[in-house]
């Protein structure tokens, strides 16, 4: 069986506060695209391959930790072999991992006839990863907690998307550390957002676009980040932001040849830019 896994991008992501477990509570408009992961999944002995060969390819990747999860949530003894042609940059807030994770729940609930629910195996998901939920569900929902709170929303309206990776990493818990909840000054309408996705309303969902994680950034990366943002800007973005914990930045576009321009010209900087559309 084939499997595509979408990335996900944050149409917003906020943080209203830290828990006393230690997690903190999130509120983020999310958004699948069509840039993928292809798995493949065959009858086997739990063999794990990847395209990357600096990810793992044992029981520590999330497509191998999903089918554990899949087995011991259903007692099926369902044993699998797992090949992915990684295309979702790795470490860069699209939720890769997650993705594939989700789309092995997904294949194996339909070759064993498991017949679970979306709304089960994105609990079983929850186990894997905080994005695992959402990437069961995909498309466009409202995640809260961790994340594995879900609200479905309606469709933002179709459009194109250029993706930029800069080659730097950012690590999440070091991100997360930063954060002070008395300094954030900056914060997503999300309400606004919904409201835009209500009404299909392109240019007011782009216009509403926000990332707290971009005010926590080192100042160095901050710069390069904005530096990404106004060059999908200039080339006739009707929005940009940063997604999850970065360094990915997506500009969303109601034209081609604009999309295709704005994928152009950062190409020529960075390596890892991609030219996709909203599914
Ligand atoms: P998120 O947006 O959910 O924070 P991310 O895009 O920042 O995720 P991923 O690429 O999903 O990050 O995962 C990064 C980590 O997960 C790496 O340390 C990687 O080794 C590990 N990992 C395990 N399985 C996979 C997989 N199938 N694909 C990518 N990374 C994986």
């Amino acid at each position: 069986m084939q499997a595509q896994a979408f990335a996900k991008l944050n149409l917003t992501l906020d943080i209203l506060g830290k828990r006393e477990d230690g997690y903190h509570d999130l509120q983020m408009v999310m958004q699948s695209i069509a840039l993928a992961d292809t798995l493949t999944i065959t009858p086997g002995e739990g063999r794990m391959d990847t395209s990357l060969s600096y990810l793992p390819s044992d029981d520590r990747n999330l497509a191998q930790l999903a089918a554990a999860a899949f087995r011991a949530a259903t007692g099926l003894e369902v044993r699998v072999d797992i090949t992915i042609d990684k295309r979702i940059p790795v470490c860069a807030g699209l939720a890769g991992g997650s993705s594939d994770a989700a789309a092995v729940l997904r294949a194996l609930n339909e070759c064993t006839n498991a017949g679970l629910t979306p709304e089960q195996l994105a609990k079983i998901g929850e186990q894997v990863g905080s994005d695992v939920p959402y990437c069961v569900m995909g498309g466009t929902a409202l995640a809260e907690g961790r994340g594995e709170r879900l609200t479905p929303l309606p469709p933002l309206p179709a459009c194109h998307v250029v993706v930029c990776k800069p080659p730097f990493p950012i690590s999440t818990p070091q991100l997360f550390a930063r954060v002070d909840m008395k300094k954030i000054v900056r914060r997503p309408d999300t309400a606004g957002m919904i409201a835009a996705l209500e009404a299909a309303d392109l240019a007011g969902a782009a216009r509403r676009m926000y990332n707290v994680f971009e005010d926590v950034l080192e100042p160095r990366r901050r710069v390069q980040i904005d530096e990404i943002k106004a060059r999908l800007i200039d080339c006739g973005a009707l929005g940009a932001c940063m997604t999850g914990s970065g360094p990915t930045v997506f500009g969303l576009f109601d034209g081609e040849a604009a999309a295709r321009l704005a994928a152009q010209r950062l190409g020529e900087q960075y390596r890892e830019v991609f030219l996709t559309q909203t599914v």
